[in-house]
């Protein structure tokens, strides 16, 4: 009988590990050197018991791992994992199935189906969409993005998949300057230079104004896609749906939406008013690993034209079809071999239920907006963005008179270094309108009301320590 101690072993590692996210200082402290110091060495010969392979790794990174997956995490835009996600992330492994193919994991097929249904439906996303479950959000836009290539190639009387691009019309994407940097990276990855994405002109919120808009699709007859967001990564600026879709679609443009997170807004009545109008685009790309909280990696591509999608990824002529009525996720992902990681995502959904997924989005917006105010309210603290979801912005002000901006972002970034240091809270910087700023984003089912007062407890104290007289903010 097979031995199970290197997963008892994990299993109550992980255990623990979850238990102290509480108490334990949530930023890393090993250093580079020490993990690679720990980690390291020459590959030898001899090979070692599962148990001590999980030992040695238990051992060495101990102090290694952020506590993203706890409450005090407001980095970035990172989720944690909800328990049945995590523990049918964990049997994913076991099972180990190849979700390529129903006939490689049946039982792997079935679920990812439902799951993508589920998804759809809860996002309120035509039901006649395709979809995929691809690692991230940037894989998602490369999916929707291949898609749309095809599509408005095939308009253009051009077969992308028999010609390829040498010599096709030139696609250009059009988009705000707000845009994540996965935007770009998919349009690279599809034959299009930065040439081909093209910023339109945003209002002081960040949002593509309809008139820019116009002006750019009037511009000129290329075959184009549209790219507009559901919520940037910095203060969650929803573009105008509703105003925005028709005027692409007059022109013939595919328009495609980035909702990493934001798309999950629309899961709660309080507020789908954001996402007005979104249903009206042709594909979505978003994430299941930040504010549905299944563990990395999970991304959702979804796109309204399921002939044009599966083009673009199967590897099948299309006049072979399976004999099977079983959804083969090969015809959907870009990946061959891969992960079930729709799994996951089934388990999560079940859990929360519609209400629930309504009132993580709820609970956690409201924790942010309770964050970012009482900060601001701290002297020395400038919200610069007060939170209408789950993203805000505040600055550390320079006291001096004379104080510039460039030392407004000193201060700024010295005063984070500090409460990320002080292990109680952690934050990341981003630069908005210039300036440097400290990012709130709350995606994490665990956070709680007293997490939230430990943080603001944290940013007061970097705050003290900065008033008794330490240099914090003064030494360049
Ligand atoms: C996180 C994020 C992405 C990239 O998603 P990955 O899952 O990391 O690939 C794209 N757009 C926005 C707005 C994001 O927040």
């Amino acid at each position: 009988m097979e031995s199970f101690e290197s997963l008892d072993l994990a299993c109550n590692a992980a255990k623990e590990w979850l238990a102290g996210l509480d108490s334990r200082p949530v930023m890393a402290t090993a250093s580079v050197e020490d993990l690679r110091r720990r980690l390291g060495g020459p590959l030898g010969s001899a090979g070692k018991q599962p148990k001590e392979v999980i030992e040695h790794l238990l051992e060495s990174t101990k102090d290694g791992h952020h506590g993203s997956a706890g409450g005090r995490f407001f980095a970035w835009v990172i989720g944690g994992s909800l328990p049945s996600a995590l523990a049918a992330d964990w049997l994913t492994s076991a099972w180990d199935q190849n979700a390529a193919l129903y006939a490689c994991g049946p039982a792997a097929s079935v679920i990812e189906e439902i799951a993508g249904e589920w998804v759809k439906d809860l996002l309120q996303l035509p039901r006649e969409a395709s979809f995929a479950f691809t690692t991230g959000c940037q894989l998602a836009h490369f999916t929707c993005l291949a898609s749309a290539r095809d599509a408005i190639l095939e308009r253009a009387g051009w077969n992308v998949n028999e010609s390829g691009l040498f010599g096709a019309p030139e696609i250009r994407v059009l988009t705000s300057e707000h845009r994540h940097g996965s935007i770009d990276r998919a349009a690279r990855f599809l034959g299009f230079g930065n040439r081909s994405l093209v910023s339109i002109g945003t209002d002081r919120s960040g949002r593509v104004e309809p008139r820019a808009l116009r002006a750019a699709l009037h511009d000129s007859r290329q075959p184009t896609i549209v790219v507009l967001s559901a919520a940037d990564l910095n203060i969650a600026a929803f573009d105008s749906f509703k105003e925005l879709i028709p005027i692409a679609r007059q022109c013939g443009a595919w328009v495609h939406v980035d909702g990493a997170f934001g798309l999950f807004s629309r899961a709660s009545e309080q507020f789908r008013h954001l996402t007005s109008g979104v249903d009206l685009a042709d594909s979505w790309a978003t994430d299941a690993h930040k504010w549905l909280n299944v563990p990395f990696d999970c991304g959702i591509a979804i796109v309204r034209d399921r002939i044009a999608h599966r083009n673009a990824m199967t590897i099948r002529a299309s006049y072979i079809t399976g004999d099977s009525s079983a959804r083969d996720q090969i015809d959907w992902n870009p990946e061959w071999s891969r992960r079930a990681r729709g799994i996951a995502v089934y388990a999560a959904l079940r859990e929360l239920g519609r209400d629930g997924v309504a009132d993580l989005v709820e609970r956690t917006s409201g924790h942010c907006w309770h964050l970012v105010t009482e900060l601001g309210r701290l002297p020395g603290v400038q919200m610069l963005w007060e939170p209408h979801l789950n993203q805000g912005l505040v600055r550390f002000l320079d006291h001096r008179r004379s104080a510039t901006d460039a030392d407004h972002d000193r201060v700024t970034e010295s005063i984070v270094s500090a409460i990320n240091a002080d292990g109680e809270a952690f934050f990341s910087l981003t630069t908005w309108e210039g300036k440097r700023a400290m990012r709130v984003s709350v995606v994490n089912w665990r956070t709680s009301e007293r997490d939230v007062e430990r943080a603001i407890a944290a940013v007061r104290r970097a705050l003290a320590r900065r008033e008794d007289g330490s240099d914090i903010g003064k030494a360049g």
